[in-house]
């Protein structure tokens, strides 16, 4: 543990994203732009820093064709004019010729230079009338950041990983970024934005990683290379700990049950049964299956919610058919007899083709996202369809379809589906005909619409972390709209009450995937709506489990009825939380009557 003159053990309270505890060495991975500093150069270096400016250039160039062909792979061709007018930017020669100059005639290094250049074109351009030259911005703004970040050797470098085990520290790290980090020694993160809900917090939690959210951009407390313990579960952040606190915490984090997992590994048998004994179906949200399988299948656990789109996250390589086919079965026999609801990519949001930042939109979460995406490159989207289907011949294999915001959606890739099935069936390739289609309940538009959707489907799935976002218009991963991103909010469990309902009266099931599934305080309102399934990360499952236990259904629907008539946040949250306190202490039935 490196030592320091700083005051020793400062506690800093961040929100908890991910559980457990991590203890490392922080590297601070800042926003390029926020370190260039002005150096003189003597004349004899000046063709030193145009080399430098040449390859940083060029490497720009090739992680941008590459993307473009990651992207190609993944989306099809609608998704590359961004990273063709990416490369058409980093290869403009008259901006080059300026920073070279630049560099010769005021004797500075490149990337001064280079920023200085930068500041120049994007005001004038700012100025412009002209709304495509404005959206020009962001598109520099982003190929520049590129070319800064190899100039500083920052940001997406790390390459060979850490020889310390590594806490990050900076704005936001994408899912990708945080798989293969995971990789390199990375033992924690810390983000100023990336809440418990966002994509990032979902992967960490779903690799065991401790990660918090707080604001760090501008403290003078931090630095790279000073040691810090991460408390996940409490978002509790310890800087510089003196020997006694970090051997303290070394011998906690030996501890079994300090692990995320520990819980669920120990956990002997699964059973959501409320005390007037109505059953509840309990299922699993995979990200990456792999290391909680063996757990799950021996508590009797299916998967609630597979995200395949972290299958592209994994490895950083469009999986093709094959590769598809091959992982949907292994999951679908592995769980066997099991559900396994497969979701069809959801890619677009904060969920994007890495090192690209999304498809340059200004409003991602509102732009081209999830079935979006699917329906407009169909290629991916059949070959995809074609991969569960052929995968589905045990008959466990669920189809899921997110980002749903019209019932057109739903129609058009019903009848993808079919005619997936038709060509199938004429090349003797066995599926399963009865294969369960659903659609996640996660726009606003779609659960004012659920009776008419559920018309159409087989079961529905609620995503929660979306409809809160969308209903209440906050970010699920901005700290700054943290307070307004309110899954209490009456508005909120209006949404979800109409899906439960609309699915109840088409007679199909409806399953609650998103993050309030997992979420205790929560329970007593989705045992009241008799929702049927709650799906959620493994490591919440017994202690769901027990949770239902504890209660009683009728009691429970009875202060469904209460809820929904209360007007604000404040009282909703007011009467969860005594519904809390009462079933905890046991008093039975009392805790209706607040
Ligand atoms: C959701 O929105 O609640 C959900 C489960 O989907 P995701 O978190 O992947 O957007
Ligand atoms: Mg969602």
């Amino acid at each position: 543990m490196a030592e320091s003159k700083n005051k020793k053990n400062v506690k800093v309270k961040c929100i908890p994203v991910s559980g457990g505890l991590a203890m490392g060495e922080i590297q601070i991975v800042r926003d390029p732009h926020l370190q260039v500093v002005r150096r003189s150069i003597p004349a004899a270096k000046v063709k030193k820093e145009i080399n430098r400016l040449e390859t940083a250039l060029a490497s720009t160039i090739k992680e941008l064709q590459s993307a473009r062909d990651r992207a190609l792979k993944a989306v099809g061709q609608q998704s590359i004019n961004i990273f063709e007018a990416q490369v058409l930017i980093a290869s403009d020669k008259q901006f080059h010729d300026g920073v070279i100059q630049h560099i010769k005639s005021k004797r500075v290094n490149a990337e001064y230079a280079f920023q200085e250049n930068l500041a120049e074109t994007l005001s004038s351009l700012n100025q412009s009338r002209d709304p495509y030259l404005r959206q020009m911005v962001n598109d520099i703004t982003s190929v520049s950041q590129r070319v800064l970040s190899i100039l500083l050797g920052v940001g997406e470098g790390h390459q060979n990983g850490f020889k310390r085990p590594t806490i990050l520290v900076g704005r936001i790290f994408s899912p990708g970024q945080i798989i293969s980090y995971a990789k390199k020694k990375v033992v924690g993160f810390i983000t100023s934005e990336g809440g418990p809900t966002s994509h990032m917090g979902l992967i960490a939690r779903s690799l065991g990683i401790p990660a918090v959210m707080g604001n760090f951009d501008h403290s003078a407390k931090i630095s790279t290379g000073m040691s810090m313990v991460i408390d996940g579960n409490n978002g509790e952040v310890i800087l510089d700990p003196d020997k006694a606190t970090w051997d303290n915490y070394r011998r906690i984090s030996a501890r079994k049950h300090a692990q995320p997992f520990a819980v669920l590994k120990r956990a002997k048998a699964i059973n959501p049964v409320t005390r007037d004994g109505h059953h509840y179906g309990l299922a699993a949200n995979l990200e990456i299956p792999g290391p909680l399988d063996d757990h799950l299948t021996r508590l009797g656990i299916g998967v609630g919610l597979y995200r395949t789109e972290f299958l592209y996250f994994n490895d950083q390589i469009f999986p093709d058919e094959e590769e598809q086919f091959q992982n949907y079965s292994h999951i679908a026999e592995k769980f066997h007899p099991r559900p396994v609801t497969l979701r069809t990519f959801d890619l677009g949001g904060d969920k994007y083709v890495d090192g690209t930042e999304g498809f340059g939109e200004d409003n991602p979460a509102l732009g081209w996202r999830g079935i979006r995406v699917a329906l407009d490159s169909s290629g991916q989207f059949k070959m995809q369809i074609r991969a569960m289907l052929r995968a589905s011949a045990k008959g466990n294999i669920r189809i899921l379809l997110p980002m749903v915001s019209d019932a057109s959606e739903v129609v058009t890739a019903i009848n993808i589906i079919a005619s997936i099935k038709r060509e199938l069936s004429r090349a003797n390739v066995s599926y399963d005909d009865e294969i369960q289609i659903g659609v996640m309940i996660e726009v606003p538009s779609a659960a004012m619409q659920a009776d008419y959707i559920a018309e159409m489907v087989d079961f529905f799935s609620i995503g929660t972390n979306d409809l809160i976002q969308y209903t209440m218009a906050a970010d699920r991963g901005n700290y700054r709209v943290a307070k307004y991103y309110d899954c209490y909010h009456p508005a909120v469990l209006k949404l979800i009450q109409m899906a439960v309902i609309a699915a109840h009266d088409n007679k199909i099931p409806v399953t609650v995937c998103g993050e309030m599934a997992g979420d205790i305080n929560l329970t007593p309102f989705f045992v009241g709506l008799r929702v049927d399934e709650l799906s959620m990360n493994p490591t919440m499952i017994p202690r769901i489990a027990e949770w239902i236990s504890q209660i009683d259904y009728i009691d429970a629907k009875r202060f469904v009825s209460r809820v929904m008539r209360l007007t604000t946040s404040l009282k909703v949250r007011r009467a969860f939380k005594d519904a809390y306190e009462y079933i905890r202490q046991q008093k039975k039935g009392s805790w209706l009557q607040q």
